[in-house]
């Protein structure tokens, strides 16, 4: 379209909205503004506003077109009602692991030991019940041949000490009756160093046969002879117990340790607190392990309220 055009029918566009006069400078100004307008920008109409007096103004042509179009806006989130109910139901609440350090809810408790309430002579009768079922016995082939007698066990039927060995010696194997012989010798002066008497401990071995030569008691004679130190020990009733040697310790609780490391310390045997030293045979090979053996006494009388110097 060229400025003529323009002007003509910006003009037309005038009258048609009403407006019948236009001063003779704003038609000038109306065709320099078309002269200088570029060409390409005035494609975008002006709609007239009828209702309004019209602006003799001229448009502002040259503004940038700005975009109507709605810009992104993020639409909020629609307000939930209520806070978001849990879609898991609450679980019942679960026990934390157990610690390997922990102890455990309930360890399973030894076997009580029978408790016999037996009168003296009720456990008298028992126990010559029983020696005479050993005096009898051939369980341990070698030494029921080789044997003088049986060593049964000798001491108080009511003691609340009992002292176990290891199996009869060559002297008991005479005589028949545990530690009589050197060791039997020595252990009655640890006896008396420990403000006790013979008479009121019951004295007994693993086994009441003697093995020739003195030899360790072997697995299967230890096992053959329990039947009968557990007859005695549930007839005795005791209290305490002392393993004298490695031997006692070992078939007593049926562990494997070292008599150096039991040394010191009590065990619960069904109920009965269970000391162990060291034997009086090797107190006589090796002195220096009486000092050990007067300082379990010591401990072993501090728990029945004696002490020792
Ligand atoms: S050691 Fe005990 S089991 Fe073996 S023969 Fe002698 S009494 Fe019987």
């Amino acid at each position: 379209m060229n400025r003529q055009r323009a002007v003509r029918q910006m003009l037309e566009d005038l009258r048609s909205a009403g407006v019948t006069h236009v001063p003779a400078d704003f038609a000038r100004e109306l065709a320099t503004a078309l002269q200088t307008a570029p060409a390409e920008k005035r494609t975008a109409p002006v709609a007239p506003t009828p209702a309004a007096k019209p602006s003799l103004a001229p448009a502002p042509r040259t503004q940038p077109v700005v975009s109507t179009a709605p810009a992104v806006v993020t639409p909020a989130p629609a307000p939930s009602a209520s806070p978001a109910a849990p879609t898991v139901a609450r679980s019942a609440p679960v026990a934390p692991a157990a610690s390997l350090f922990e102890k455990p809810a309930a360890i399973p408790a030894a076997p009580a030991r029978p408790c016999l309430n037996l009168t003296r002579d009720e456990r008298v009768a028992q126990l010559k019940d029983v020696a005479a079922r050993v005096a009898q016995c051939t369980r341990c082939e070698e030494l029921a041949r080789t044997r003088h007698q049986t060593v049964f066990g000798v001491g108080n039927p009511e003691a609340e000490i009992m002292f176990i060995g290891e199996a009869p010696g060559a002297d008991e194997d005479r005589q028949g009756e545990p530690f009589v012989g050197a060791a039997g010798q020595l252990l009655n002066k640890i006896i008396t160093a420990s403000k006790l008497t013979r008479e009121e401990i019951y004295i007994c071995n693993i086994l009441r046969c003697r093995p020739p030569g003195n030899r360790t008691p072997a697995p299967d004679e230890a096992a053959n002879c329990r039947e009968y130190l557990d007859a005695q020990i549930a007839t005795i009733n005791p209290k305490y117990i002392v393993c004298w040697g490695s031997v006692a310790a070992q078939n007593l609780l049926n562990i494997t340790s070292s008599i150096g490391k039991l040394r010191g310390k009590f065990f619960d045997y069904q109920g009965i607190k269970v000391m162990c030293t060291y034997h009086p045979s090797y107190l006589l090979r090796t002195p220096t392990a009486k000092k050990d053996v007067w300082e379990d006494m010591k401990f072993f009388r501090r728990a029945q309220g004696v002490e020792l110097q």
